[in-house]
């Protein structure tokens, strides 16, 4: 991120402005003075003229008539003008007369006059100079310079400030809003819309531009993200959909539906934990089928998976739903789970399934003839000192006796009188 110090694009215009009414006011004041300079030396010259025309023809007569005092009066009268600092007439006779501050013969402009002669104008009788005080006319360039200076430095200062106030109400601040929310905007907070505190009337210009620009990102953020979380709650949804078959098939037989060891080993030790604490029966049933090698061998694999599908529905149909449960142990060996269940019942549990399997499981065959099916069973019950280990084995042990004591039998024998 760039860590250079702020600088307001307003604040730098506002330096800039600055810097051209500057460069503008001493180019607009100079020519001004220039001017004013040039008109008040004009009207200088003119106003010298002037005084000496008016008073040529009087001082003709007097020069004509040799009046003296007359003379004198025109040249006090001629120094009235602050512009005259000295006046002499020398009058062709050889006669002179003088007024005014002497002290400006050196340095002061002269102007020279010829006075004509009362009857002839063609005719010089004298000549009238002016001294002209160059005081005066650099007073009056020095007033006007200072006043053009004023004029332009109270004009660019007002605009100046007007510059600047629009700047930074049009300008700066809308920026400076924009930078803010632009710097703190968070993704959560897509839904609170960007709005700068304008008065309207501005018309429509590039701001309103980006604030336009914001607002349709936003949006489109929004539905964007929206989009996005409608997608991941959907992938979720299916993931967990993926996960619970994954789980159901890693704990599922396949081809019976029934549990598979896995299960057996993952649950079991549960139910005997609950058996011992609440003090319940528990029995296990070992089932395995029997001569299903021959099914195989004679008849193929094919049906031999059909005779274990078969068996397995017809363990399934026996027990009760979501108390007991089945588990295929291994190929043709299954395991009966029975909760609440003592030796007793589960033999006739297991009983009941051998009856139902040698009187009605049986397979039609493509030739016609039947194929019968009978399994041998094992029980067992919980006892103190039991783990899962030892009471699988005592059930497999009891299956192993039917197995070869004939087969097709539930073992322990259990009647009402006996009790193993
Ligand atoms: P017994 O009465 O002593 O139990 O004899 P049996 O032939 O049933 O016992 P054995 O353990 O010798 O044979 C089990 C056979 O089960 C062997 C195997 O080919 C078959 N088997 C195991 N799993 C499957 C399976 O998934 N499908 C099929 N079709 N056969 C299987
Ligand atoms: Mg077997
Ligand atoms: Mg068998």
């Amino acid at each position: 991120m760039n860590k250079q110090a702020l600088q307001s694009i307003a604040s730098l215009l506002i330096r800039r402005v600055f810097k051209w009414v500057i460069l503008c006011v001493v180019c607009i004041s100079s020519l001004q003075a220039w001017l004013n300079y040039r008109a008040i030396e004009e009207n200088f010259e003119l106003t010298v003229n002037d005084v000496a025309h008016a008073h040529l023809p009087l001082l003709s007569v007097a020069i004509w008539d040799i009046e003296a005092q007359t003379i004198q009066k025109q040249i006090s009268l001629m120094l009235k003008n602050p512009s005259i600092a000295y006046v002499s007439i020398k009058a062709s006779t050889g006669q002179q007369f003088t007024g005014g501050n002497i002290n400006h013969l050196s340095g002061g402009q002269h102007m020279v006059f010829d006075i004509p002669a009362p009857a002839d104008a063609r005719m010089s009788i004298g000549k009238v100079e002016f001294v002209v005080d160059k005081t005066v006319l650099r007073k009056e360039l020095l007033r006007s310079f200072v006043i053009v200076i004023i004029e332009v430095v109270v004009l660019s200062v007002f605009i100046f400030v007007a510059v600047v106030a629009i700047l930074r109400r049009d300008l700066e601040r809308p920026m400076r809003e924009l930078a803010d929310f632009v710097k703190n905007l968070q993704a959560n907070q897509l839904s609170s819309k960007l709005e700068l505190r304008r008065k309207p009337g501005n018309g429509y210009n590039e701001i309103d531009l980006v604030v336009d620009g914001f607002h349709t990102m936003q949006d489109s953020l929004q539905k964007h993200i929206a989009n996005q979380d409608a997608l991941v709650a959907e992938r979720t949804s299916q993931l967990e959909a993926a996960m619970k078959s994954l789980k159901q098939l890693s704990i599922t037989d396949s081809l019976t539906a029934c549990y598979n060891r896995l299960l057996f080993n993952e649950r079991m030790p549960a139910e005997i934990q609950r058996a011992v604490r609440y003090q319940r029966h528990l029995s296990l049933v070992f089932c395995d089928i029997d001569f299903f090698k021959k099914v195989n061998d004679e008849y193929g694999h094919a049906i031999g998976d059909h005779v274990l599908l078969a068996f397995a529905q017809s363990l399934a149909e026996e027990l009760r739903i979501d108390v007991d449960w089945v588990v295929r142990y291994g190929g043709e060996e299954f395991i009966l789970v029975l909760p609440e269940t003592n030796l007793q019942a589960a033999w006739e549990v297991a009983e009941r399934i051998r009856q139902q399997v040698a009187q009605h499981l049986f397979i039609r065959m493509q030739d016609g003839s039947m194929l019968r099916v009978t399994a041998s069973f094992g029980v067992a019950e919980l006892q103190a000192a039991d783990t899962m280990e030892s009471l699988v084995q005592r059930a497999d042990e009891w299956l192993y006796f039917a197995k070869s004591h004939g087969r097709n039998q539930v073992q322990p024998i259990i009647d009402s009188t006996s009790q193993l």
